[in-house]
């Protein structure tokens, strides 16, 4: 085996990893609050990004964006997003914030340390911004944990979608940013729709519930999480019996995005 194709081996995580979407991402800004205002001392990792520049600079603000983790020094920022198998562990005043994230066994892509702590990301694209402002890059009505997101431009710009299947529509992060494979999965169970339902299929009064359970799920999901209980409150993701009918569940990878879709054929029409 070539060794890139070893290591990209390694960076898959293994069954029960706990996926970031974008909820996750909010309360991570949340957990690694601590560090805004202090100063990064060391700097590790195999990114290769130039990371030394991170090196005696001072955390200015940490926010999520759908998928992404921003860090905001004096003139530029430090972007991580998460893809699909990034993660993160974060150590604060000898406490881990971040609970019951699995131990890894990659390598970190990059690591800070600082005096109070430190903050390791994993299996991440990283990329600088180069603005003192990162903040002003991002539209905050397209993020579903945003206080500004905007159910309706979401609505229709799904409508605009009319020959995509519903579940390709709910990953697009122009209109969902931060919904990634459980919160689709899940959100489609709740309004009993097949994942591969293409959205002129689909009535034009479920289309709004749709939008809005994409919202309330991932505030749901995002209230679960920081409590560390989120895997028992998953009711189609990873489960073999539908919890409505005892069918057993479908899994199988759909539409364009090839995703891997959870979805009772009795329930969801
Ligand atoms: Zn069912």
């Amino acid at each position: 085996m070539a060794l890139s194709e070893a290591r990209k081996k390694a960076q898959k995580p293994q069954k029960d990893e706990v996926k970031l979407e974008g909820p996750s991402l909010y309360l991570a800004a949340e957990w690694l609050s601590p560090f805004i205002g202090k100063t990064v001392l060391e700097v590790a990792g195999n990114t290769k990004i130039e990371k030394e520049r991170l090196h005696k600079k001072t955390v200015l603000d940490i926010f999520s964006w759908g998928k992404h983790l921003v860090f905001q020094f004096d003139k530029f920022a430090l972007r991580v997003h998460f893809l699909l198998y990034g993660s993160f562990e974060s150590t604060i005043n000898g406490k881990k914030v971040t609970g019951d994230y699995p131990k890894k066994t990659i390598s970190p892509r990059l690591t800070l340390i600082f005096e109070e702590g430190d903050i390791i990301i994993y299996s991440s694209s990283l990329k600088y911004l180069e603005t003192p402002h990162a903040h002003d890059l991002y539209d905050f009505s397209t993020d579903i944990m945003s206080s500004i997101w905007d159910s309706k431009k979401a609505l229709k710009a799904v409508k605009s979608h009319q020959e995509d299947e519903i579940a390709d529509v709910l990953l697009d992060q122009t209109i969902f940013s931060g919904v990634g494979n459980i919160i689709k999965n899940e959100v489609l169970f709740l309004v009993k729709k097949k994942p591969t339902s293409l959205v002129k299929d689909i009535p034009l009064s479920i289309l709004p519930k749709i939008v809005k359970n994409a919202q309330m799920f991932s505030h749901q999901f995002y209230e679960w999480r920081k409590q560390f209980v989120l895997k028992k409150h998953y009711k189609i993701y990873r489960k073999s019996v539908c919890p409505l009918c005892g069918e057993k569940i479908s899994r199988k990878k759909t539409g364009k995005r090839a995703r891997i879709s959870f979805f009772c054929l009795k329930c969801q029409k």
